[in-house]
């Protein structure tokens, strides 16, 4: 278990993180989520010992992670860190760049490894290509492979698939996590995207103002977000008095009814159409299966969020 107690942590004279504690169990998903610059990069930093903490104890079973000052090399060797930049040797293959932590005393052994791994991350006919000659979401995946070719205890991914294109993303985000919950290798994943976390994690941390806003399950930041910043993570959101926070798939158009809006714009999401009003004087915005003309008066009601 990961075990956070009171930690703080300052670049100098900013303060970016202020007594933050939380747990996670083995074999679970932690997502880490919070707007640029709230510190989900420095949290996972401190998690693998780059920096030395202002107070407070990281601790992984019974051993404490410490930073700089205290070891000489960082990083406790149970623990994977995959950083935003994926810090990769340039000169060296795929195949080469992911077996570098593999024993060489069990060559087919470890050729066996090396093409599994190249299987989770999809870059089966890359082992032999130049780290360098590799795009931004090649390399991507190489780092994830390359984290996992020991088996961790514990990971932390830092926008572990931002590079990575619209047509692997979905794919590869399935069988790296699932890969990591079949381990049961711990995870803490810094993300500002939903896709990371729904269906995925176990848990959210959400970060701001160099505090914990709020920790939860998925479903119960999702249903009860209470905040427009935890809403506007699921989606695009409304603030209708006196209701609060409202997800724009939660405002039903209908015949009539005493909240009426005038239509600005309507854009083509796929699935639905996203209905830009005015509300009140205020900026609304509702999900509908048909395009609607602008300066149409429409009516709408309030829903409950979707239940799962
Ligand atoms: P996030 O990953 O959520 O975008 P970061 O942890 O990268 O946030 O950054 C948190 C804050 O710390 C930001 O204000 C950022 O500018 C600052 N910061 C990050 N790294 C450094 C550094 N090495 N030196 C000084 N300030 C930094
Ligand atoms: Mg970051």
């Amino acid at each position: 278990m990961l075990t956070v107690t009171n930690i703080s942590f300052s670049y100098k004279k900013l303060l970016v993180l202020d007594n933050i504690s939380f747990q996670v169990n083995k074999g679970e998903h932690l997502s880490v989520i919070g707007q640029s610059g709230s510190g989900k990069s420095t949290l996972l930093k401190l998690l693998y010992g780059v920096h030395d903490l202002n107070q407070g104890d990281i601790i992984w079973n019974n051993q404490a992670i410490k930073g700089p000052k205290h070891n000489l090399i960082t990083g406790p060797e149970f623990m994977k860190y995959v950083s935003q930049e994926f810090d990769l040797m340039p000169f060296i293959t795929i195949q080469e760049s992911i077996g570098m932590y593999l024993s060489n005393f069990f060559v087919t052994k470890k050729n066996q490894r090396i093409e599994e791994l190249l299987k989770i991350v999809d870059l089966q006919n890359y082992a032999h290509t130049k780290i360098k000659d590799l795009s931004g979401g090649q390399k991507q995946r190489v780092a994830l492979a390359k984290a996992i070719a020991l088996e961790p205890e514990i990971i932390l991914l830092d926008e572990p698939f931002s590079h990575i294109d619209n047509f692997k993303k979905n794919s590869l985000r399935r069988n790296f996590f699932r890969h990591l919950k079949k381990k049961e290798i711990t995870c803490v994943v810094a993300t500002h995207d939903k896709n990371d976390v729904l269906g995925f994690a176990d848990k959210v941390l959400v970060l701001q103002d160099a505090q914990i806003m709020r920790q939860g399950t998925p479903q119960n930041l999702f249903q009860f977000p209470k905040h427009p910043l935890i809403a506007s993570f699921f989606g695009e959101y409304n603030i209708i008095k006196p209701h609060g926070v409202v997800y724009a798939n939660q405002l039903n158009i209908l015949a009539t009814s005493n909240l009426k809006a005038i239509v600005i714009n309507s854009y083509f999401k796929g699935g639905y159409w996203l209905i830009e009003a005015d509300y009140d004087s205020n900026k609304i915005y509702l999900e509908h299966s048909k395009t609607i003309e602008k300066g149409q008066l429409i009516c709408f009601e309030i829903l409950p969020v979707k239940r799962f």
